[in-house]
């Protein structure tokens, strides 16, 4: 029997061991499909696999055991049933929000090395939702098991809080979420999946597993194409380029991306994203192709004086100097052009030596 996973001290789940084909866990994989690729490839990297304190695959296998209780144990089902009713909650938070007592129940098993107690499992249930804030310690425990509540449930506050968001695969912030949002109410939102698909891609960048990392970038692509609610697959695109910029290997899959990106873009952004390829190209000794980015930037985009800018500066950094400074002269001799600009311009071509007496007035 291929075991799914094992903890890093060498135990396992024991009487919770599942193979692969387990039927709550792959119901769960299925609603987490973030997770999927990085499962599929868990040999390599480590047991003790977290990104932003989260395992994902322990995530999904702790849901898929709750998922297995909801078919065969009444108790569980009716708190699943009354969670969404009572609470509001989707039927992937209510079953998480279950998950996390069980969690709690669990770690004293592996902790404790005590055997499960299914009927005290269900009895902690009845308490989400509770606040046991205000129970003094030596009342009888309010999920009715006759002992103390300080001998009892006191140490599952925290578990017993219930969140609209319980069950959300929270892999950090930063490329499609910058805050907790305040107005979704789904864990599955997919907002949250292609966040997190982005840090899966950088765990398994840092365990040097490239294909697996352009994978689950691909697999946002897909993902944020076809979501209807808001457009995300900018923002996907973009994060597949910056991936595919900085690697030798990914060179022609960066200039695809970039084209991509620059035929959904406009103005300004379109701009420098024609700029960034023209440099890539430059960088990679194909000056011609480079230049002619440029030149056919020059006609398209007549007003963004900041591309003649970083022309230049692309010409100085492969040795054409004198051409730099003839397009920087050129440059600050237009009228109307923006502040920024000027001035950039203006340090550029004291750097390489040319003349600047006539424009620094200007400034
Ligand atoms: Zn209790
Ligand atoms: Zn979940």
């Amino acid at each position: 029997m291929h075991k799914l996973f094992s903890f890093s001290n060498g135990e396992d789940l024991g009487e919770f061991s599942f193979t692969e084909d387990n039927k709550g866990f792959n119901t769960v994989l299925n609603e987490h499909p973030e997770v999927k690729t990085l499962f599929e490839r868990r040999d390599r990297y480590p047991e003790t696999l977290t990104i932003n304190g989260v395992n994902p695959v322990l995530h999904v296998i702790f849901e898929g055991i709750i998922e297995n209780q909801l078919q065969t144990e009444v108790g569980v089902q009716e708190i699943y049933s009354k969670l969404q009713k009572e609470e509001n909650l989707t039927p992937h938070a209510a079953r998480a929000c279950i998950a996390n007592v069980f969690l709690h129940d669990f770690s004293v098993v592996l902790t404790e090395h005590q055997p499960f107690d299914q009927e005290a499992f269900v009895r902690r249930l009845s308490l989400i939702g509770t606040d046991i804030a205000k129970l003094s310690r030596n009342d009888r425990c309010p999920c009715g098991s006759g002992a103390k509540f300080k001998r009892c449930c006191s140490p599952y506050a925290e578990a017993f809080i219930v969140s609209p968001l319980a069950g959300r695969m929270d892999l950090g912030f930063g490329s499609y979420i910058f805050d907790t949002p305040a107005n979704i109410e789904d864990p599955l939102h997919p907002i949250f999946q292609l966040e997190a698909r982005y840090h899966i891609a950088e765990y398994m960048d840092t365990h040097q597993d490239l294909d697996g990392a352009v994978n689950v970038l691909k697999e946002n692509i897909a993902q944020a194409e076809s979501y209807q609610g808001r457009d995300f697959s900018k923002n996907a695109w973009q994060d597949y380029m910056l991936f595919c910029q900085n690697r030798e290997q990914l060179a022609q899959e960066y200039l695809k991306a970039a084209d991509h990106l620059i035929s959904m873009t406009d103005g300004k952004d379109k701009g420098t994203l024609i700029c960034d390829k023209a440099d890539f190209l430059a960088s990679k000794g194909n000056m011609e192709t480079a230049e002619a980015e440029y030149t056919h930037l020059f006609t398209s985009l007549p007003t963004f004086y900041l591309s003649r800018y970083r022309y230049a500066l692309m010409l100085s950094n492969n040795g054409r100097e004198d051409d730099a400074i003839k397009v920087l002269t050129d440059l600050l001799t237009m009228k109307n052009f923006d502040n920024p600009t000027h001035e950039a311009a203006l340090t550029l071509l004291g750097i390489l030596g040319g003349d600047t007496s006539d424009f620094e007035f200007l400034c």
